[in-house]
C-alpha cells in the first residue's frame, strides 16, 4: 500500500472528525442547548463546516488523489481501498468546482433563509420570505452553472442528494405514481370513516409515550451502549459514527405521532449503525443516498410499524399503556385508524398514500423554479391550485401551504424527490426480504426483528457509500428502481379489496 494512500486516509479521517463534531454540535443545538446559545452555536458550526470544506477541497487532496491513479487501477474495484479513492475523487471533483466565495454565500443565504422563513411561517406571510427565497434560488442557479450542465439544470441539484439520478428518471417514476395514486386516493375517500380520527387523537400522556418509544426501539434491537433517543422539535437521526447513534422524536400529548416518528428514525439510525466499522472515519462511512436512507426509515415506520403482525405483537402493551384511550378499541379498528388514508395539508403528517402527492407537487414546482417557468411570487397560487387538483383540498393560508417546509429556505432544492423514492425503494427491498425470509412477518408476531435487521445489514447497510446509489439498489433489490412493487403494495393494502 503506497504511503500516499495512508496520507490520504489520515487526512480524510480528520475531515470526518470535523464533520462528525459538527453533527454532534447540531444534535446538541436541537436537543439540549439553552436557546440563548444559538448565535454562538451558529458561529461554531460555520467554523467547523469551513475547516472541513477547506481541508477537503485543498490542492493537497487533489494531489494525493492524482498520485493514486495507478494504485487504484491495480485494485479490485469492489475493494474498500478502490471504493475509497473512487468516491473521494467524485466528491472532490464536485466540491472543487464550486468557488469558496459562492460556497460561503450559499451557507450564509441558507441560514438567513431559515430565519426569515421561521417568521414568515409564524405570520403566514409569504411576501416576507420572498426576498430570501429569491436569493437562494439565484445562488443555486449560479451553483448549477459551476457544473456546466449538459442535461437539465435540475440534475445538478438532485445529484447532491441522489447521486447519478436525473430529473427525467424521477419524472418517469413519479408520472407512474401519479397516474395510479390520484384515482386510488379518490376511491379510498369514498370509503373513508372519519370516526377513526378519535382512535389516535385524544389523551396520550407524554411520560408514558417516552417509555414506550424507548421500549419499542429496544425490542427492535437498539443497543443502549451505542444509541440515544431524545426529544426535539423536528425529529431527525444523527450521530458520530457506527457506535454513536442519536435518534430524536417529538412527543405530542394528544397523538401517537412520536411513536411512528421514533420507528422512522430508528430505520435511519440502523442504517448508519450497520455500516461496516472498517469504513468509519472515511467518506464511505454512511448511508449511500437520501433515497436509500429513506427506504430504511419508511420500512420500519410503515412496512413494520403499521403492519398487522407487528400490532398483534405490540397492541396488548399499547392498550395497557393507554387504557383510557384504547381500552375499548379493538385491534382491527386501531389498525384501520393508524393506516387511514385521508388527504391533508401538511406533508409530515400525511399517510403513506397521499404523502407521495405532496412530494410530486414539490418536485414539479422545483423544476419550474429552476427552469424559470414560474415566478417565485406566484408560488403560493401554484401550490394551492395543485393541492386542489391532486388531493382535492383547499389551502387556507401559506403557513399550511407553500411555507410549511424548511427545505427551500435552507437552499435544499432537489431534496424532496428522495422522500418518495424512499417509499418506492422500501417495497422493492421488502419483496426481496420476504422471498429470502418466508417466516418474516410471523416472526414479528413473536417480537422477532433480528432476521430483518440482519438481512438489511448483510444486503445493504454494511456497504455504506462503497458503491453508487444505483449499484447499491441493484445489489439490495435485485434490479433498478421500479415503482411497480410499491403500487402493488398500496393497492393490495388500500384498494377496494384491500387487506385493511
Ligand atoms: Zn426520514
Amino acid at each position: 500500500m503506497p504511503e500516499t494512500f495512508d496520507t490520504l486516509t489520515t487526512r480524510l479521517a480528520e475531515i470526518q472528525d470535523l464533520r462528525k463534531t459538527g453533527a454532534i454540535l447540531f444534535w446538541d443545538q436541537q436537543t439540549k442547548m439553552p436557546g440563548a446559545g444559538a448565535a454562538g452555536r451558529a458561529e461554531q458550526l460555520a467554523t467547523l463546516h469551513r475547516m472541513a470544506h477547506e481541508l477537503f477541497v485543498s490542492e493537497e487532496t487533489g494531489r494525493l488523489l492524482e498520485g493514486l491513479r495507478s494504485y487504484e487501477d491495480s485494485l479490485d474495484p469492489a475493494s474498500d481501498e478502490a471504493s475509497l479513492i473512487r468516491v473521494t475523487r467524485q466528491d472532490y471533483e464536485k466540491a472543487a468546482r464550486v468557488p469558496a466565495e459562492l460556497e460561503s454565500e450559499l451557507t450564509r443565504a441558507a441560514s438567513h433563509g431559515v430565519q426569515d422563513w421561521v417568521t414568515a411561517r409564524e405570520t403566514s406571510d409569504f411576501a416576507r420570505f420572498l426576498p430570501a427565497l429569491e436569493r437562494n434560488v439565484e445562488l443555486k442557479l449560479r451553483y448549477v452553472e459551476c457544473f456546466e450542465p449538459q442535461g437539465e439544470r435540475y440534475d445538478v441539484l438532485l445529484d447532491d442528494y441522489e447521486r447519478g439520478m436525473t430529473a427525467a428518471e424521477v419524472r418517469t417514476i413519479f408520472d407512474r405514481l401519479k397516474e395510479e395514486l390520484v384515482p386510488l386516493i379518490a376511491e379510498i375517500a369514498e370509503r373513508d370513516d372519519p370516526s377513526l380520527e378519535e382512535v389516535t387523537r385524544g389523551t396520550f400522556p407524554v411520560e408514558r409515550q417516552r417509555e414506550l418509544c424507548h421500549d419499542v426501539i429496544r425490542r427492535f434491537g437498539m443497543r443502549p451502549d451505542s444509541w440515544r433517543l431524545d426529544p426535539t422539535e423536528h425529529p431527525f437521526a444523527s450521530g458520530a459514527g457506527v457506535d454513536d447513534i442519536r435518534l430524536t422524536t417529538h412527543y405530542h400529548d394528544d397523538t401517537l405521532e412520536a411513536l411512528f416518528a421514533t420507528m422512522h428514525e430508528y430505520g435511519h439510525g440502523l442504517y448508519e449503525h450497520g455500516v461496516d466499522p472498517a469504513l468509519d472515519r472515511t467518506p464511505l462511512g454512511s448511508g449511500v443516498s437520501l433515497g436509500l436512507h429513506e427506504s430504511q426509515s419508511r420500512m420500519w415506520e410503515n412496512l413494520v410499524g403499521r403492519s398487522r403482525p407487528f400490532w398483534r405483537y405490540l397492541y396488548p402493551t399499547l392498550r395497557e399503556t393507554f387504557p383510557e384511550q384504547l381500552g375499548s378499541v379493538e385491534l382491527e379498528r386501531f389498525l384501520r385508524a393508524i393506516n387511514r388514508v385521508h388527504p391533508s395539508l401538511i406533508r409530515i403528517h400525511a399517510d403513506e398514500v397521499t404523502y407521495n402527492m405532496h412530494v410530486i407537487l414539490r418536485f414539479e414546482l422545483e423544476q419550474e423554479i429552476v427552469n424559470g417557468r414560474v415566478e417565485l411570487k406566484d408560488l403560493p397560487a401554484e401550490w394551492n391550485r395543485r393541492m386542489h387538483e391532486y388531493l382535492g383540498i383547499e389551502v387556507p393560508d401559506d403557513a399550511h401551504g407553500v411555507l410549511q417546509d424548511v427545505h427551500w429556505a435552507g437552499g435544499g432544492i432537489g431534496y424532496f424527490p428522495t422522500y418518495s423514492l424512499g417509499n418506492v425503494i422500501s417495497v422493492q427491498i421488502w419483496e426481496r426480504v420476504r422471498e429470502d425470509l418466508p417466516g418474516l412477518e410471523e416472526g414479528f408476531e413473536r417480537g422477532e426483528f433480528a432476521p430483518l435487521r440482519e438481512w438489511l445489514g448483510e444486503h445493504l447497510h454494511r456497504y455504506g457509500r462503497k458503491f453508487s446509489p444505483k449499484e447499491t439498489i441493484i445489489k439490495v433489490a435485485g434490479g433498478p428502481i421500479d415503482p411497480e412493487p410499491y403500487l402493488r403494495y398500496l393497492r393490495a393494502k388500500h384498494g377496494a379489496d384491500g387487506s385493511l
